[in-house]
This record gives C-alpha cells, sequence and structure tokens, in this order.
C-alpha cells in the first residue's frame, strides 16, 4: 500500500483492537470533489464507547504511571510518525475534507508541533510549595492527570483539531477516548493508528465513529469519564455542557466564532488584504476564526474593495490535489446553501456582488469566492456565522463605531485589527471582546499561544501554557505538626 490508503482505517480502534460495529452497520464516507466514496466506518454508538471508556478507565493508572521521559518518548515517535508521512496523511485528509493540500500538509504539520509542544511542556507542569501562614506547617500545591477524557471533533480540520486535545491529554497521562466528526472520520482513525504504531499501551488511545449522540451520550453516562472536550458548533458545545452536569465532568470548549477584521485608514494596506485573503478564505471559508465581517475605515474603503476583489478573482478553485489550486469545495450541499441564503439575505437589504455570487461552474460542492460591498448591522451574517467563500465588506467612520460593531455579537472567538498606531493597538486589546485579537495578521493560530474564545465562542485554551491545564487536576497537600 502506498499513498493515502498507507492511513486510511475503516474499523474502531477499541482497547488496542481494530473492530468494527457490533451490529455490523457501517457509513459510506465520500470525497467532497466528487461525491465518490473513499471507504466506510463502522456504525459505533453507546455500547462501544462503553467498551472503550472501560478500556481507558483500566489503562489510566499504568499511563499515569509511566516514567514521564518514557511517556514523553512515545509523543516524540508520534510526533515523527507523523512528519515521515505528512503528504500521505495530508494527501488523506485532502480526499475527504477538500481542502487543498498545501493547507492539508500544514494542517498535519501543525499537529505535530502540538505534539512537540506538549512534550516539552509536560516537563514544566510544576506544582508549588507556598508560604503557610501559621508555623510548623507546609502548603504543597501539585498537578496530577484528570483520568479518562472524552473528545468531540469536526469536520473542518479533522487531523489538528485532534493533535490539540490529544497532545496534551497524552502528555499528563489522560488516556483518551475520541469520536471524529462523520463526515471525515478517516484523519482521526489515523492517530489511532499512528499511537498503535508507535508503541502506546492498549487502551491509552481509543476512538470511535458512528452515532453522536449515542457516543457522546455514553460519554456523559459514566463518571469514569472525567472530562469532555469538544470543538465544534455553540449549539452542540450547550447540549455537551448540561450534559457534562450529572457526572460534574471537567469541559472544555471550543465553539463557534463571528470573527470582525478591521482595517484603519492608517493601516499597510496591501498586508491588510494579505491578511483578509488568508483570514477569510482558508479553508474555503470554513474555519471558526475566518473573518465574518470585514470593517474598513471610509478613508481606504475603496482601494481595500478594489484589491481585495482583483486578489479573490484570481484564486484557482478547484480539487485540492491539483497544483495551484486555492479553494476547493464546500464540505456538503447544506454549506452551499446557507452561503446562498446569507448572500441572498444580504442583497435583498442592499448589499452588491463585487466578483463571484454563485456556485462554481465546477458544480457540486463548488462555489465561487465572493466578494460583497455596501454590507450593513442589519444582516445576518452580522450575528451569524458564514463558513463559506463569501467576504461581506462594512465601511465605518470612527474607531469607537468599528469597536461597537465588532463587538456587537454573542461570539467572542478571534479578531483581527490593522492598523500602524501602537496606541489604538493596545485600546483594541483592551476593548475588543475575543479571545485572541490578530494586530497587523490573519493568522494567528501558533502551538506557543492559548487559543480559545470568550462568550459563546466557548471556554478553556488549546496551546500556550494554558493547554495543559484543561487535562490536570490541582491537589493541595497541607503537612502540619513540622
Ligand atoms: P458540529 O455539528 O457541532 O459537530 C462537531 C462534532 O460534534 C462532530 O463530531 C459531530 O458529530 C458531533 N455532534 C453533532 N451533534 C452532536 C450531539 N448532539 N452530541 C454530541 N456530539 C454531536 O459542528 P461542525 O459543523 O462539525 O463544525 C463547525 C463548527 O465548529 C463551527 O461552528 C465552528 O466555528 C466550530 N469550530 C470551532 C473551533 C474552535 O476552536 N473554536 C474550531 C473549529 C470549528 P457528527 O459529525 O457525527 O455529526
Amino acid at each position: 500500500m502506498s499513498g493515502y490508503n498507507t492511513w486510511l482505517r475503516e474499523q474502531n480502534f477499541i482497547a488496542g483492537q481494530w473492530v468494527g460495529a457490533d451490529s455490523g452497520q457501517t457509513i459510506a464516507v465520500t470525497n467532497p470533489v466528487n461525491d465518490d466514496v473513499i471507504g466506510t466506518i463502522p456504525n459505533a454508538g453507546e455500547a462501544e464507547t462503553l467498551r472503550a471508556i472501560d478500556a481507558a478507565d483500566a489503562a489510566f493508572p499504568g499511563f499515569a504511571d509511566m516514567a514521564l521521559m518514557a511517556r514523553l518518548d512515545l509523543l516524540w515517535k508520534l510526533h515523527d510518525a507523523l512528519m515521515d508521512n505528512q503528504g500521505d496523511l495530508a494527501e488523506l485528509l485532502t480526499v475527504e475534507m477538500g481542502k487543498p493540500l498545501a493547507e492539508a500538509k500544514g494542517e498535519i504539520a501543525i499537529g505535530a508541533q502540538y505534539v512537540r509542544w506538549f512534550a516539552e511542556e509536560a516537563r514544566r507542569a510544576k506544582g508549588e510549595i507556598v508560604p503557610a501562614g501559621v508555623t510548623g506547617r507546609r502548603i504543597l500545591v501539585t498537578r496530577h492527570p484528570v483520568g479518562v477524557v472524552g473528545m468531540i471533533t469536526p469536520w473542518n480540520f479533522p487531523s489538528s483539531m485532534l493533535a490539540r486535545k490529544l497532545a496534551p491529554a497524552l502528555a499528563v497521562g489522560c488516556t483518551v477516548v475520541a469520536k471524529p466528526a462523520t463526515a471525515t472520520p478517516y484523519s482521526g482513525l489515523a492517530w489511532a493508528a499512528l499511537a498503535e504504531e508507535v508503541g502506546f499501551p492498549k487502551g491509552v488511545v481509543n476512538i470511535v465513529t458512528g452515532s453522536a449522540r449515542a457516543i457522546a451520550g455514553a460519554m456523559m453516562a459514566r463518571p469514569e469519564m472525567r472530562k469532555i472536550t469538544f470543538t465544534g458548533s455553540t449549539e452542540v458545545g450547550k447540549e455537551l455542557i448540561r450534559g457534562a452536569a450529572d457526572t460534574l465532568k471537567k469541559v472544555s470548549m471550543e465553539l463557534g466564532g463571528n470573527a470582525p477584521f478591521l482595517v484603519f485608514d492608517d493601516a499597510d494596506l496591501d498586508a491588510a488584504v494579505e491578511g483578509a485573503m488568508v483570514s477569510k478564505y482558508r479553508n474555503m471559508g470554513q474555519t471558526c476564526v475566518c473573518a465574518n465581517r470585514i470593517y474598513v475605515q471610509a478613508g481606504v474603503y475603496d482601494a481595500f474593495v478594489e484589491k481585495l476583489v482583483e486578489q479573490t478573482r484570481a484564486m484557482k478553485v478547484g480539487d485540492g490535489r491539483e497544483d495551484g489550486v486555492a479553494q476547493g469545495p464546500m464540505v456538503d450541499m447544506d454549506a452551499v446553501e446557507k452561503v446562498e441564503s446569507l448572500l441572498e439575505d444580504a442583497t435583498s437589504k442592499g448589499a452588491e456582488i463585487a466578483t463571484g455570487g454563485k456556485r462554481h461552474a465546477l458544480g457540486g460542492r463548488f462555489f465561487e469566492p465572493t466578494v460583497l460591498t455596501g454590507a450593513t448591522q442589519a444582516m445576518a451574517f452580522a450575528q451569524e456565522e458564514i463558513f463559506g467563500p463569501l467576504a461581506p465588506v462594512f465601511k465605518f467612520d470612527t474607531e469607537d463605531e468599528a469597536i461597537a460593531m465588532a463587538n456587537d455579537t454573542v461570539f467572542g472567538l478571534a479578531s483581527y485589527a490593522y492598523t500602524s498606531d501602537l496606541a489604538r493597538a493596545f485600546r483594541l486589546n483592551e476593548r475588543l471582546q475575543y479571545g485572541m485579537i490578530g494586530i497587523n495578521s490573519g493568522l494567528i493560530t501558533t502551538v506557543e499561544a492559548p487559543f480559545g474564545g470568550v462568550k459563546a465562542s466557548g471556554m478553556g485554551k488549546e496551546g500556550g501554557s494554558q493547554g495543559l491545564d484543561d487535562y490536570l487536576d490541582t491537589k493541595y497537600v497541607c503537612i502540619d505538626g513540622i
């Protein structure tokens, strides 16, 4: 076997065994470029998930007790296995998800970087000895792996969304039951194949596919599952928080966004357009940190729109595996229809299409990269996540007005601003209600920084030194009579 087939696994990985669903039922997985069936996956549910949780629970004491350097050695090997197989893993990702191959390679690489980062950070998961307020007493603060962790991930970054959860969990000694998205399960199952290859003990990594409700239901029911980490829509995130209440699990939620992208009159306009292109169109506009609303100050509005339209028109649309393709297909026809309905809403309220605006001549799930001018706060995308290659441009006059419009959403994940005024950059840092702010940068995800949102965008951080905290419990020991 060679190419992406090397890593394509059509079974679940439970207790170190590759297995089908108890019922024998499968789900077909298709390539979004042409709807060809790539393969099938087990349609697993409650019973299989409970077995996976038992396996993870049984594996936990041994894995948590493993010598730190032995455990981290497994992470280093995992990092190397990812990079040694970057091309094949990236092709698998593109075939199931549609993103251009160069972006898929970047996703595998950043996943490997998360593994390396958390292998490094785990060596610094230090406790504290705190001065006691009374004599004869010592206060020790120590940190311990939370236990079995349940992970549920979306289709838009099928490999790296798991990397950001698996790497810190495994680095500190947690064991895992993960459920990748049904549309893009193979990049998730590949993590199990890699973990098996580099020698993680049986039961440490378990991956199940199938009914989201049944799998999540089993995760919620079992008290042994100490933590749920989820990346996906705010709607499902809320359901999971409610579900986690009965067994009081820790929760981390990476949810939806509605990123404002502010361009001030004093910005470097070419840099701002470059930033807008990467922030808006990466992954065909299907990232939680994609620029959703582009606010441009009146003095540079026309010049910005002209350059944005020119660069948008220049993008090649097609199969992500072809050379030079910058835009692949969208994930499914529902996503295409959502963009169409947002466009219809906006044009009915006065927005104008500067380029694009319809399904692409390639047909199927392809949509033309689109720039809309004259956008206003009354249009649906001012509140809703677009999740597609549609760039609405709004005009503003003052900084106060721009900040007020930027904050006028329930979401608070990423935001961006282009300006050459340092004082303004500090004001934006204080006033923008977002977990992440890119000043003069449209691409800010990096392993060293805490990725995560506020408000309806969730809670918890992935990456940075903060990324370990969610997988550790803190204990305090009081030693008296000294
Ligand atoms: P989604 O519908 O919420 O699905 C995400 C995952 O949840 C999938 O594995 C899905 O399984 C599962 N799921 C669906 N219904 C569920 C339920 N009732 N209980 C438990 N699990 C359930 O989201 P999506 O459409 O795949 O992803 C897009 C969303 O993710 C966007 O809102 C985006 O902003 C957000 N996102 C956020 C971040 C971040 O870091 N903040 C990153 C990427 C994406 P099935 O596939 O089987 O339905």
